[in-house]
């Protein structure tokens, strides 16, 4: 490394007292991996100056749900129910035609694809899902490595594992949705999930860190509910499962178990502070479900239990969580992902902090500061790392600046305002991971995006075309997804 570097910028979102507080004309001063002084600009001895002019200077986002994948809410997100169960695997497709729409190398490439679009986006530190729609069942140690290694090389922090499932959700030749079971696969996918804990553990490095990954709570047997709990405490590493996403989610998991979710994650004991559940939506105190009690934010709170918020890609699919400011103020620990394309925190922020204004009918439902803790400080927390998400001394040096200058964006009022309500995370400039410029003027270096996004239509184009053999009707794609408007 090259010395004290400092890096000077218009505003600096610094952390003092247990929040952020902004700088002015202010400097975060590096050395190696961490940071060592942060004040007002040129106050510190530095070896080499790299002055950002007019931008937001902040922590590096965390992302814990985080896109790995080309996209998919701009195929799913918008069809009527009839249409949306042809998305779907259906019943016989499990059983008997299930196949790998892409093969290693596609998968490698799909992967460091989302990547690039994650540090493009201002994300430093990500833990990745999985797009099993287009595996032949979840993901293998293999798919895992290939991951680390694509972080490392671009210089990305991840927490990672392969996805694992004993069952996957299905529509049966009448339209019904239910789970296809196979406990064999679902065991051979732990074991690779337990194969990576020790590759990821043997890495020694500070951007590969081994997690478990399952899929989604309705598809896993509670034997390998049981086993996820206990190789995480053992290891001590995370567990990330969606759960509370979806009220068909509830009546798979009620019919199957005799319990709601919740209660199946606790007598698995799933729920603790290691556990992170994306969407983690449908309580028992959300109007749309039927449910007598309302315990579940605080059974949240008290297990310590993380809720990963995906604001974007909720919207889209027309759920919202209701809401943030009950979660928080229940004490919920709250982070943030992306989940889908664009891999966007701050649309992602300014649509969830808009969500809540409308479910309260109140403008001050929800805050861009309360939003942007979260896809920092609380994304950091729930890794358990205080060392992140923060721009402090002592901190690990994972900066991210966002241009404030785009004439596009109008004037400047406070600058995370500015940011959140009039510009997107593609202002994102600079970008530093553990102490390596990884984002500069907007470009990762060696990276060839042009070829990249060319690639990328390719295995997307495939990608849509093989839907059409997983719907249990086996409609065509143009009807699958119909065009916007009729082509004239
Ligand atoms: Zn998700």
């Amino acid at each position: 490394m090259n010395g004290r570097r400092s890096i000077r910028a218009a505003h600096v979102l610094a952390y003092a007292d247990g929040g952020h507080v902004l700088l002015t004309d202010a400097e975060v001063v590096v050395e190696g991996a961490r940071i060592v002084a942060v004040g007002p600009a040129g106050a510190a001895a530095a070896d080499e100056v790299i002055e950002l002019g007019a931008v937001l200077l902040t922590p590096g986002l965390v992302d814990l749900d985080a896109l790995t994948d080309i996209d998919h809410t701009i195929l799913d997100s918008w069809q009527s129910r009839e249409l949306g169960l042809g998305l779907q695997w259906s019943r016989d497709y499990a059983e008997q035609r299930r196949r790998a729409v892409f093969d290693a190398g596609e998968r490698a490439f799909i992967r460091e694809y989302g990547f690039v679009q994650l540090l493009l986006h201002g994300v430093t530190t990500a833990m990745p899902i999985a797009s099993e729609v287009h595996s032949d069942w979840a993901e293998t140690f293999e798919d895992a490595v290939a991951m680390a290694e694509a972080a490392r090389r671009l210089g990305l922090r991840v927490y990672l594992g392969p996805s694992y499932r004993s069952g996957v959700n299905v529509v049966d030749s009448d339209g019904t949705r239910s789970i296809y079971w196979n406990e064999p696969l679902g065991r051979s996918g732990f074991e690779d999930a337990e194969r990576f804990l020790e590759w990821a553990a043997a890495q020694e490095s500070d951007l590969v860190h081994g997690a478990l990954l399952p899929c989604r709570i309705e598809t896993l047997s509670e034997e390998l509910m049981r086993r996820t709990a206990a190789l995480a405490e053992r290891t001590g590493v995370l567990v990330r499962l969606h759960a509370l996403q979806g009220l068909l989610e509830r009546e798979l998991v009620l019919a199957e178990y005799g319990a709601p979710p919740l209660a199946v994650l606790e007598r698995t004991g799933l729920l603790g502070p290691k556990l992170l559940v994306p969407h983690g939506i449908y309580v028992d105190s959300n109007p749309l479900v039927d449910a007598d009690t309302d315990t579940d934010i605080a059974t949240l709170a008290a297990a310590g239990v993380t809720v990963i918020h995906c604001p974007l890609t909720m919207a889209r699919h027309g759920a919202a969580l209701d809401s943030f400011a009950r979660y928080r103020a229940a004490g919920v620990r709250m982070a943030l992902g992306t989940d889908s394309f664009p891999p966007d925190l701050v649309r992602g922020i300014d649509i969830g902090v808009t969500v809540a204004k409308v479910l309260a009918h109140r403008t001050d439902a929800a805050t861009y500061a309360d939003y942007f803790a979260a896809a920092t400080l609380g994304g950091a927390e729930a890794l358990g790392r205080r060392d992140l998400g923060r721009i402090a001394v002592g901190a690990i040096a994972d900066l991210v600046a966002f241009r404030l200058d785009d004439p596009l964006d109008g004037v400047l009022d406070d600058p995370v305002r500015t940011l959140c309500m009039n510009s997107t995370a593609r202002a994102a400039d600079f970008s530093m991971i553990a102490g390596r410029i990884v984002l500069r003027d907007g470009v990762i270096a060696g990276i060839d995006l042009p070829a990249m996004t060319r690639r990328a239509q390719q295995l997307f184009d495939r990608m849509r075309a093989a839907y059409s053999e997983r719907d249990y009707l086996r409609r065509p794609v143009g009807e699958l997804f119909p065009p916007s408007f009729p082509s004239g």
